[in-house]
């Protein structure tokens, strides 16, 4: 189920937003036009937003999470920079939210260990994981998620493509539940795309942290026109707009045209036979244009740390008042007290 951000427009007041990136890097272009700036224009709308940072979440692929404090801090700073404000928004992390990790007991007897495995994206992670086998965090993390959503009464979740499968599964759980205890606790949750759903990284797969193919937001401008330099295209010498048969030249095109505010189809117009070098370096200029303010803010947030800091902390107890209170409508129907 998708919602459009013009249905949230109608009625901001109806929706609350939960959504997150894992401490595993720096975010890059993938998560700005994936999700970011969705959720910046969802508070601009009035729609209250959570920001869950899952540092739990970082142990699916690998055996211990590096620097997760730090790398959390580090994604405070891109969300501030992006224009999320700290003083509307939740920004949390799991791992400071018991109640929220205790609703996973409730949500595992709810989905049958087959139908996690068919998960598409989980069987992605599985592959580009570091480990040789799979973990038991690795199978139930759509779970986790959904409580991630349903700990804050999440109804909406701006994501990119990959994240699809995890939410039907939130909202398999949220049914189930409801039905099994026959109460309306939850809501089923709905997803909001972007116009950039999946933006393929320097390598043509889906750019991701821990792929090494990523743009991030806060790379230099040669840092940022190096790696466009090196992005993986095609052979044919006249640029056209063609996800289906030319994905990553048409990713280029679209990143282009997010940055530049026009379309990807009249870019690969003007661009013509120049070939891809032509195509790189208008991506290049776009991208470094667009992002000049970001980084520019990025680096004077970055001077204060205890800043960032107290956005979290702040988060942190909000985010474990409104997980409180629904665990305890959750044993509540489930009689527990
Ligand atoms: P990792 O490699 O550690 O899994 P990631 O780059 O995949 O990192 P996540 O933290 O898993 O990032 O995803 C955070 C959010 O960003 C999700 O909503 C996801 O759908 C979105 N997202 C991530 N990569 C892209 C992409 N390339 N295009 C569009 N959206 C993306
Ligand atoms: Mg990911």
């Amino acid at each position: 189920m998708q919602t459009s951000t013009a249905q949230v427009q109608q009625d901001p007041s109806r929706y609350r937003v939960l959504t997150g990136d894992r401490p595993t890097g720096p975010l890059h272009l993938g998560h700005y036009f994936g999700t970011l700036q969705n959720r910046v224009r969802l508070q601009r709308l009035g729609v209250e937003l959570f920001v869950v940072i899952p540092d739990y979440q970082v142990l699916t692929d690998r055996d211990i999470a590096d620097r997760p404090a730090e790398r959390a801090e580090e994604l405070v700073l891109d969300y501030l920079a992006a224009g999320i404000d700290p003083e509307r928004a939740t920004i949390f992390t799991h791992s400071a939210v018991p109640a929220l990790n205790q609703l996973l007991l409730p949500f595992l007897s709810l989905v049958s260990v087959a139908e996690l495995q068919r998960n598409p994206t989980v069987k992605d992670e599985i592959a580009h994981s570091r480990q040789s086998s799979v973990s038991g965090l690795m199978l139930t993390y759509p779970v986790h998620q959904a409580a991630d959503i349903l700990s804050c009464k999440g109804n909406l979740v701006p994501v990119g493509q990959d994240q699809l499968p995890h939410l039907e599964t939130a909202r398999t759980i949220a049914r189930r539940f409801n039905d099994r205890y026959g109460a309306a606790v939850f809501t089923e949750p709905e997803a909001l795309l972007s116009e950039a759903p999946l933006l393929l990284g320097t390598d043509g797969g889906k750019m991701s942290k821990s792929r090494g193919n990523a743009i991030t937001l806060g790379a230099d401008e040669d840092r940022t026109a190096r790696l466009i330099r090196g992005a993986k295209t095609d052979t044919e010498r006249r640029i056209g707009y063609d996800p289906e048969q030319r994905p990553e030249v048409s990713s280029l095109l679209l990143l282009a045209a997010l940055c530049e505010g026009g379309e990807p189809q009249e870019i690969a117009e003007e661009i013509g036979d120049r070939g891809s070098a032509a195509l790189k370096q208008r991506v290049t200029e776009a991208v470094n244009e667009y992002f000049r303010p970001h980084r520019t803010r990025r680096a004077e947030l970055a001077a204060d740390r205890a800043h960032l800091r107290a956005v979290l902390r702040a988060g942190n107890e909000r985010a474990n008042a409104v997980a409180d209170a629904t665990l305890a409508e959750v044993r509540e129907v489930m009689g527990m007290r």
